[in-house]
């Protein structure tokens, strides 16, 4: 199962009802952090988790709002006593802009390790899974993330029988791992069938819409993604600053196909997003206008 929440669904400045956009993602005991602009960490104690148990930590792009709550979050995972290192991802700079807000949050009581993206698309491996980094177009340089979980296939125990699997070693061959034991070689292909259907959640903000955006929102779960504006006299604002109108997110996931679109990043300017959902479901049903706090648990399927 992976855990959802979108900690917040502003873009450009925080309101007082509509935190920053940031996405929380918790899978087998990690929690995962995209965004962290100002005012992330209350809305994290709004949704009810706490900053410390964030193990991974992805920024899109290096805008204030994107990133501007780091160093309060950074001081209060030191005050919290955290040894642990804390991985961060995102686009080439990430260690000198890092280094430069951490003036205010120097000395801390655990490492951080930085992974930089360079290429257009990268993917980076998590227990079971992978973290998958796709370069989107804003007005600086700018990814999205997709976090793909994997299921392995079914244990096939006609197969292990037949093979002559002895019983000790089924559960770790279910496991994946490879024997060579008692002067055997045993491969976890050999009980294993075809790997299921995993999870995949996909999110993206701050960019016009692009052909890496459909790719990687392809059969999504679940598609986060940026709509700052759903009034359509607002198209030509939308690509001087480089930011996506709700029926682009709309058209997007109707070529993309996941399961469900969540609208996010809304402008400040924009009071509610529920009357422009209508045109939006006409292009794809299943959408919805993100909310702060708005949660889902992905299940695997069950067939
Ligand atoms: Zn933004
Ligand atoms: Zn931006």
């Amino acid at each position: 199962m992976l855990d959802v929440c979108l900690l917040g669904t502003g873009g450009m400045m925080p309101l007082p009802k509509r935190f920053l956009t940031a996405l929380q993602v918790r899978y087998n005991g990690l929690s995962i952090l995209i965004d962290c602009g100002e005012g992330t960490q209350v809305a994290q104690r709004a949704a009810g988790f706490s900053a410390n148990p964030v193990g991974i930590m992805c920024f899109t792009h290096y805008h204030a709002d994107h990133i501007s709550g780091l160093p309060g979050m950074l001081l209060n995972m030191g005050n919290a006593e955290r040894t642990e290192p804390l991985l961060m991802i995102g686009p080439k700079g990430l260690e000198r802009v890092v280094s430069a807000l951490r003036v205010i949050a120097p000395e801390l009581p655990f490492e951080i390790r930085f992974h930089e993206l360079t290429e257009a698309e990268e993917s980076i491996p998590l227990e079971g899974g992978r973290i998958i980094a796709f370069k989107v177009n804003h007005n600086v340089t700018c990814y999205g993330y997709s976090i793909e979980i994997d299921r392995l296939g079914r244990f096939d125990a006609a197969a292990a029988k037949a093979a002559g699997i002895p019983l000790k070693y089924w559960n770790r061959l279910q496991h994946g791992e490879t024997i060579d034991e008692d002067g055997q070689h045993y491969t976890p292909d050999m009980v294993m069938g075809p790997a299921r259907r995993g999870l995949k959640v996909t999110y993206c903000t701050d960019t016009r819409p692009t052909e890496s955006i459909v790719k990687h929102a392809g059969g999504a779960d679940l598609f986060i993604c940026e709509g700052m504006y759903g009034e359509a006299d607002k198209l030509p604002k939308a690509k001087e600053h480089k930011h996506m109108m709700f029926c682009e997110a709309a058209r997007i996931a109707a070529q993309a196909q996941p399961k469900e679109l969540w609208l996010t990043h809304f402008s400040p300017a924009l009071f509610k997003a529920e009357p422009y959902m209508d045109e939006v479901r006409r292009i794809f049903p299943n959408a919805y206008a993100g909310k702060d706090g708005k949660c889902a648990e992905l299940k695997f399927d069950e067939a």
